[in-house]
Parts: C-alpha cells; sequence; structure tokens
C-alpha cells in the first residue's frame, strides 16, 4: 500500500519502536465484523442458527469476525435485522459508553448507523435516542439502518451541532461523537482514504472536532458521560482535543474505558483514553476518550429519580420539550383512527405508553420517553406505524422490524432455505397455504424473525416488502 510520505513521518514520530510492526500489520488482511443486534437476539442464538462460521471479538459481548466467503449480508436473517455488519474496533465506542434502558441518548454524528443501532438495542426500549448527522442524505441511511434493527423510541434529526445545542442544553444522560476525522486508522480497508489524506490532513479536521465536543459538553446533563471517538491516529484529532476541552471545562473530566489487554493507553496527558493500534490486536484503528460532567452542585440530579417518575422540570422547559408537545397534537390510542387500533391490536406490541401522532396521513406512536424539541428539522419521529388513506390502514416496514418474532395475529412463518424466502425479499408474489388471519395481512417471518408485510389475496401473497429494501 502507498502511504503519503508525510504521514509515515509522522506515524515513525507517534509508534517510535512499534512503526515497523504498525507497518507490517498493514499488509495482513484487515478484519470482518459483525454485530449481533441485541434487541432481536441473542449472540448464542444467532451463533446455532446460522450456517456460516463466527468466531468472538473478544472485547466485544455481541461482536463476531466471519470469513469473507461466509457473505452474511446475502442472508435472509440480515434482512430481518438480526446483525449488522461492522469493522470490529468500531464495535468499541457504542461498547463503552454505559448506556442503560431508560437513559436518554446523543449520537450526534451518527450516520450510517453502526453505532447508533448498538446504542439503540442496549436501550431495550426504555428511554430515547436521537441519532443526529449534519448530512441529510446520510440520515437517511442511518434512519433505513434503525428501522431495520427495530427500534421503535428514537428519533433522527439532520442538525448542525450548535442548533441542537441550543434545543436541548444539559438535556442527555450519554453521548457518543463519533466525530469525522481524517481516517488514518482505516487506510488498509479503503487505500482511497490514503490518498484523500493528503488533500485534507489532520488538522483540517480539528477545529470542527472541537466544535462537535463543545457541543456536546452542553448538551450533557450534569452526572452524565459522553464518549468522543475516531478513526484515526493523530494527536491533535484525539488527545489535544479532548485535553482542549477538559482545559476549557473544569466540570468534566475523563474516566477510565472499561478494559482489554490489547489496547493502549492515551498519549501524554490522557492515559484514560484508549488506542486500538492493528499491530496490537485484530481491528483497525482507533480513538476513545469516555468523559463525565461533574453532578450539579447541591446534589446529583440522578437517573434514580427520573426513573421512579420525578420529571426534572425546569431543565426540561429550558429544553422546550413541553412547548413542543403543546404544538405536536399528540393523540392517545382511543383517538387514532378505528383502522389503525384495529391493526394495533393484533400486534403484540405494548402500546400502553407514549403518545400517538398523525401527520400528512401518517400514524407514528413516540413511545414514552421520546421527546421532540421545537424548532428541530426530524426525519423521523417514534416509529412509523403505517399510512391511513380512505380510512384503510397500511402497516410499514418500519413497524414489521420493531414486532417480536411472529408478533402479528396472521403470520406466515419461511425457512431461510426456502426458496420463497429469497423471493419475498425480492419482492415477488408468494404462494399462501393455508393459515388464516382475522386480517387479510400477514407478517412474513423467517425463522419467526419478521421481515416485512404481505396481503393474502386467495390463494397468493400479494408483496408488500419495501421496495426500497429488495434483494437485489
Ligand atoms: N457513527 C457513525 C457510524 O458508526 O456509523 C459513523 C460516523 S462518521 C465517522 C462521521 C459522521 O459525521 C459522518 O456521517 C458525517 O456526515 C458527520 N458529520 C460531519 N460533520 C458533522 C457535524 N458538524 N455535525 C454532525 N455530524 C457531522
Amino acid at each position: 500500500m502507498k502511504l503519503p510520505e508525510k504521514y509515515c513521518e509522522r506515524m515513525k514520530r507517534l509508534l517510535g519502536d512499534e512503526y515497523e510492526a504498525y507497518l507490517k500489520s498493514l499488509e495482513e488482511p484487515a478484519a470482518c465484523g459483525l454485530r449481533v443486534n441485541r434487541r432481536k437476539a441473542a449472540p448464542e442464538e444467532l451463533l446455532q442458527a446460522v450456517p456460516f462460521s463466527l468466531e468472538r471479538i473478544p472485547w466485544t459481548d455481541n461482536g463476531f469476525y466471519y470469513e469473507d466467503a461466509a457473505a452474511p449480508a446475502r442472508h435472509p436473517y440480515y434482512y430481518a435485522g438480526l446483525y449488522y455488519l461492522q469493522e470490529p474496533s468500531a464495535m468499541t465506542p457504542a461498547s463503552r459508553l454505559p448506556v442503560q434502558p431508560g437513559d436518554r441518548v446523543l449520537d450526534l454524528c451518527a450516520a450510517p448507523g453502526g453505532k447508533a443501532t448498538e446504542l439503540g438495542g442496549r436501550l431495550g426500549g426504555k428511554g430515547f435516542l436521537l441519532a443526529n448527522d449534519i448530512s441529510a442524505s446520510r440520515a437517511k441511511a442511518l434512519l433505513k439502518n434503525l428501522e431495520m434493527a427495530g427500534i421503535p423510541n428514537c428519533c433522527v434529526t439532520a442538525e448542525r451541532p450548535e442548533r441542537l445545542a441550543e434545543a436541548c442544553p444539559e438535556y442527555f444522560d450519554k453521548i457518543l461523537v463519533d466525530a469525522p476525522c481524517s481516517g488514518e486508522g482505516m487506510f488498509r480497508r479503503d487505500a482511497k482514504m490514503a490518498a484523500r489524506w493528503e488533500e485534507a490532513p489532520p488538522e483540517t479536521y480539528s477545529e470542527v472536532q472541537r466544535h462537535l465536543a463543545e457541543c456536546a459538553v452542553r448538551m450533557l446533563r450534569p452526572g452524565g458521560m459522553m464518549l468522543y471517538s475516531t478513526c484515526t491516529f493523530s494527536r491533535e484529532e484525539n488527545e489535544e482535543v479532548i485535553l482542549g476541552l477538559l482545559a476549557d471545562h473544569p466540570e468534566m473530566e475523563a474516566v477510565p474505558v472499561a478494559p482489554f489487554s490489547g489496547f493502549a493507553p492515551g498519549f501524554g496527558d490522557l492515559p484514560e483514553a484508549v488506542r486500538i493500534f492493528p499491530h496490537r490486536m485484530h481491528g483497525e484503528g482507533h480513538f476513545l476518550a469516555l468523559l463525565r460532567k461533574a453532578d450539579a452542585v447541591g446534589g446529583p440530579e440522578n437517573m434514580a429519580e427520573r426513573k421512579e417518575g420525578f420529571r426534572v422540570g425546569d431543565r426540561r422547559k429550558a429544553a422546550g420539550t413541553d412547548d413542543a408537545r403543546r404544538t405536536e397534537k399528540a393523540l392517545s390510542k382511543e383517538q387514532l383512527p378505528e383502522a389503525v387500533r384495529d391493526f394495533l391490536k393484533l400486534t403484540t406490541l405494548d402500546f400502553s405508553g407514549g403518545r400517538f401522532l398523525l401527520e400528512r396521513e401518517q400514524a407514528y406512536w413516540l413511545p414514552e420517553g421520546v421527546d421532540r424539541h421545537p424548532g428541530l428539522r426530524y426525519l423521523r419521529s417514534g416509529l412509523l406505524l403505517g399510512s391511513i388513506r380512505k380510512e384503510r390502514f397500511e402497516p410499514s416496514q418500519a413497524l414489521a422490524m420493531a414486532l417480536e418474532r411472529e408478533g402479528f395475529d396472521g403470520v406466515l412463518n419461511l425457512s431461510a432455505e426456502d426458496p420463497l424466502t429469497v423471493k419475498y425479499l425480492k419482492g415477488e408474489t408468494i404462494p399462501l397455504s393455508g393459515n388464516a388471519g382475522p386480517s387479510p395481512w400477514r407478517l412474513v417471518c423467517v425463522d419467526g424473525w419478521p421481515l416485512g408485510w404481505g396481503k393474502a389475496s386467495g390463494a397468493a401473497l400479494k408483496n408488500k416488502y419495501s421496495p426500497g429494501w429488495r434483494w437485489m
């Protein structure tokens, strides 16, 4: 691989004795990684189910290496959202931000969703994930991945970080800042990045990285935690960004990251940070630093209070969510059109909490804890249930993906080996044998896991699989 000369000089200075080992590691093939979607399956369950072999990634609890030839993206379980293909080191940031069910979580630079889907999975359906990316086109891919992962309690925005910070001061319990960077850690996977480095070296990124980290501090509640990560090696984009932030914010401190034997400590005055080097472990280059904001003076505003139903009124007003609720015209389940209510009764999802919205013939469910802030541009708020046309309800692809295994009264269950499964994923009409349901709608499943919808029409199933998601 041809590396820019200037880059080699910098890496020699950074790595000293380890430089040769680093260079040698670039000749090894990059590892392929698959992360199990904990919302849909336990790692053991997936290990039993897939026809290819997987080997545990030792610093995560749900990540696996696979051989390139296994082609897991060409298996129906991929379409069922059972796993996400992700570079092994890139699994680390979401695994080291201690997200718990009930948290309010922000992923500030989230597209295409490799980390947001894991953060959402960790919430276990409780709390709220706001997944943002400045790029609207990339945020569309993010939305699709969150839908595929079956995460109902999230919103997607395409906002500038300073606008988010204005709208959501001291609002989030956990924030991930997976910053845009010069990508030095990815040269082995993508040689084009090495060429791009010369046009946009590390100094190009430091300013935006500092800005992102600064905005995140503003949005973090007292006692909250944020994790800053990049896939690059330069000190300017890593330690220097964090040490600058700590100097400006005495309320912030660096805290140790859950250890793994292959991790190297951060350089200089930031030993709490983690560096991942390809010559020390089987993954690409990464950096992560975990930071904590001090509790508010006068006592901790802690999570336990909120989880017991105490809402932090003043902060919520500052964040404007009450105003947003007043203007959004939320509905209770009883106020939904009858066709929607009747359909939801056929699912096993518990819609007892939260609120519903009807916007431009689309129905949404915002589970308890999902907030909207006035003035922000939302690509998605909560779970899109489906559309209502001429008093008829048509369920969405997102609703199918959010359901549990066979979570609908009217299932067509196919096996992964059945050729009909791929036919269905290609958008073809498939034969419907025997099974009935109280409505013509069928939830098409692969070995029990939902794939999408179909509608019974005599002995055939009309294909309602989302056209943009089809198997090509
Ligand atoms: N976290 C993502 C994942 O795991 O799939 C990868 C994020 S990628 C490293 C960085 C992202 O930051 C890009 O999608 C880019 O569009 C976004 N970005 C760049 N500048 C930004 C800004 N000022 N505010 C928010 N996002 C930004």
